[in-house]
């Protein structure tokens, strides 16, 4: 591939002609008598994952369920700690420091803009259209693109509003932008939301990138580590089930909110949590607080003042809060 190709050329020169580290775990598998990694053979920990060793960098057991899972070809996948590393990474790769950029649609996940800044690149900032109940302004979005902005980062479903963004909308910005941007589509959330994946465009869009995590539908928040990704590979299938219950757990509770005298507005979620605006936010987080339910105040974010979100627990944890909530 040449720097012609439309997603090379907007990678920083420096990461395309680097020549990738090579770790002993990487360059030898299999044997019996490790001596290659500068490991310790003594080690407190029993059994399975070994933690004395150095994980496979890329796990190809975790790779390949995961590859079925969405669905996607085992060469198309990248492990990472976390999504967060994932967004990272992606800074890292296609954003100079100091000249170039990436488009966020707040309100949105905080992360883009704290990882564009320890990058030292720029935030262009194209607000959702809250009148719309927070959906794409594709125009605008292509109206504040420069050559600066190497990555569009898109939420859907979206945190904090809780809403997919228009999947014709999201598409056509993808394909509008080839050989201008990539367009990161995280989709943290998209197990909640019944709605394929845009996995499915990936064949015909090479600027389209993905995000996926194990920390939502499947609850392995903790896994980050990567000592854990063996278990997670083994306990993957399991883990699958708890999405459907918490689903259900999301009707109930927006159900029950929209009846409640301090909820003004409910946004409509496709995700794990709620957003809704109350008469006052501070209010109902003191009057959870004080009980022990922790929600999340939003009323600092982009055209969110008194919003509240509240992510789905269990049944027993919804009603605890919705009690409070009720007594506001
Ligand atoms: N993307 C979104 C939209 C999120 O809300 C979160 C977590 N709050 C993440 C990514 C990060 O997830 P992970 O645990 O995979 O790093």
């Amino acid at each position: 591939m040449s720097a012609a190709d439309p997603v090379l050329s907007l990678l920083r020169p420096e990461i395309l002609a680097l020549a990738p580290y090579s770790s002993a775990r990487k360059e030898s598998s299999g044997g019996r008598i490790w001596l290659d990694a500068n490991e310790n053979p003594l080690t407190p920990s029993a059994g399975k994952p070994l933690l004395n060793r150095y994980p496979e960098p890329q796990p190809a057991e975790l790779i390949a369920q995961l590859a079925a899972y969405y669905a996607v070809a085992e060469n198309n996948i990248l492990v990472t700690r976390g999504s967060d590393e994932g967004i990272d990474l992606l800074l890292r790769a296609f954003c100079r420091a100091g000249q170039d950029a990436i488009l966020i649609t707040p309100p949105t996940y905080g992360m883009y803009a704290v990882s564009a800044a320890i990058q030292n690149a720029r935030v262009v900032t194209v607000p959702l259209l809250a009148e719309k109940n927070f959906s794409l302004d594709p125009t605008a979005v292509l109206a504040a693109i420069t050559p600066s902005v190497k990555l569009v980062f898109l939420c859907s479903p979206n945190n904090p509003t809780g809403a997919l963004l228009a999947r014709d909308e999201v598409v056509r910005l993808v394909q509008a932008l080839l050989g201008k941007a990539i367009v990161v589509v995280d989709e943290a959330y998209l197990e909640f939301a019944g709605s394929p994946s845009l996995t499915r465009e990936l064949a015909g869009n090479p600027n389209l990138v993905i995000l996926r995590t194990l920390s939502k539908a499947f609850g392995l928040a903790g896994i980050r580590c990567g000592v854990t990704i063996a278990m997670t590979a083994e306990g993957l299938t399991a883990a699958r089930r708890s999405g459907q219950s918490l689903i259900a757990e999301r009707i109930r509770v927006a159900a029950r909110l929209a009846t409640l005298p301090c909820v003004r507005r409910l946004w409509p979620s496709d995700s794990n949590f709620i957003l809704f605006e109350v008469t006052d936010s501070a209010r109902v987080m003191s009057a959870t607080r004080a009980v022990g339910v922790v929600l999340r105040d939003r009323s600092r974010d982009y055209g969110l003042t008194n919003c509240v979100r509240m992510t789905m627990g269990t049944p027993e944890e919804n009603n605890a809060a919705l009690e409070v909530i009720a007594r506001v």
